[in-house]
């Protein structure tokens, strides 16, 4: 399967490209991508207005599929989590999220994570390999198939296993063939990419394409944060702030701070006034994550009063501030509680 050309991987530029170095007319780029993204078909032989003998050709040199899909399962809350397995045996989840008008997908970008924040179970087993950008785009497609007639996906975010600025070249191209018209045509503002807080990729993310950003602070000074999430010690809260503050964002958007609440060690009154007095003057919304609690786990999750008073201090001091609902948790969907770690045999369908 190696040998041949995984056309998910390429962007619309580069699929003209190929096809012109196949001895084609550019316009096959256009066809193929109509089959590809706009009717989801993966056999070339379906693709009737090419010729029999590119068909025949395309057969032997190139495929449309990334993955394969193993199983979904379905929370009591609707979330749907999907695992997929790749070309090499690895295994990666996305999660179907039903938020009223929205459908939101969450999507992976690595197998496993080399961050290991001690909070996420997607760290703990560390990093295994980065996704290709077929790879990533593929998640997308293979969760359109699980929708209902009536159902059509309104979001994307970056949320799902491994750091997408680690990954950053499949990521941003990734990214280009979502937008793309005759890609899957989603608009950049439906799309969220967020981050452990790699400040040079954060810079260069800006410059390259115009995507949201979510950025995990959750601890409102440097020594909590180091202890929850190494990378402090590379690039610390002072400077990740100091990055976010001179994005240039375009208007009326905001930058999106993810702070998780964890019992006993960044939930206290006094975390919430020193995180406003951190966050002052940004062009900024936070969003409150509950820890979501999974076997084995250090921590534990805040009791809902003092989710409920974090928050308040946060709107006292004019910030928007939202607790972000669990969902999936049930089904062990939630944020970071992602895993890849299946074996064949554990991946039953449906
Ligand atoms: N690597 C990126 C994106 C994937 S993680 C990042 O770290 O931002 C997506 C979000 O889930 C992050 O904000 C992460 O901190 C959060 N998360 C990780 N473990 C969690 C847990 N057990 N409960 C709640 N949120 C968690
Ligand atoms: Fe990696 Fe994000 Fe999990 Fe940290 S929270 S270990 S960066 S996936």
């Amino acid at each position: 399967m190696r040998d041949v050309a995984p056309l998910k991987n390429l962007t619309p530029t580069e699929l003209e490209t190929w096809v012109q170095e196949a001895g084609q007319p550019v316009y096959r780029a256009k066809q193929l991508l109509k089959w590809i993204y706009g009717r989801d078909v993966e056999n070339f032989q379906a693709m009737t207005d090419l010729s029999k003998d590119f068909r025949a050709w395309l057969t032997r040199k190139a495929h449309v599929s990334c993955l394969r899909r193993e199983s979904v399962v379905t929370d009591v809350d609707g979330t749907r989590k999907l695992l997929f397995r790749l070309w090499d045996g690895e295994c990666i989840e996305s999660v179907l999220i039903n938020e009223g008008a929205r459908l939101t997908l969450c999507i992976s970008s690595q197998v496993g994570c080399a961050y290991g924040c001690r909070f996420c179970l997607t760290g703990q087993s560390g990093w295994r390999r980065d996704l290709s950008a077929g790879e990533i785009v593929d998640q997308v497609c293979g969760a359109r198939r699980e929708l209902g007639p009536e159902e059509r996906l309104t979001n994307l975010v970056f949320m799902g296993m491994g750091e997408p600025l680690a990954n950053f070249h499949q990521v941003v191209k990734a990214i280009e063939i979502l937008t793309a018209d005759l890609g899957l045509n989603f608009s950049t503002r439906k799309i969220t990419l967020s981050t452990v807080g790699l400040v040079p990729e954060i810079e260069r993310l800006s410059r390259t394409v115009p995507v949201k950003l979510a950025v995990s602070l959750h601890a409102a000074d440097s020594d909590t944060r180091s202890r929850l999430m190494p990378i402090n010690n590379r690039y610390p809260l002072e400077q990740l702030l100091e990055v976010c503050y001179r994005l240039p964002l375009p208007p009326r958007q905001r930058i999106t701070f993810e702070y998780l609440l964890i019992d006993g060690v960044n939930d206290s009154p006094a975390a919430a006034r020193q995180l406003a007095r951190l966050l002052k003057g940004f062009r900024a919304k936070i969003n409150l994550i509950p820890f979501n609690e999974y076997p084995g786990g250090l921590y534990r999750r805040p009791p809902s009063i003092r989710i409920a008073e974090f928050q308040q201090i946060l709107q006292e001091k004019h910030f928007t501030a939202t607790v972000r609902q669990s969902r999936g948790a049930g089904i062990m969907a939630a944020c970071g509680q992602l895993t890849h770690s299946h074996q064949a045999s554990s991946a039953s369908s449906d």
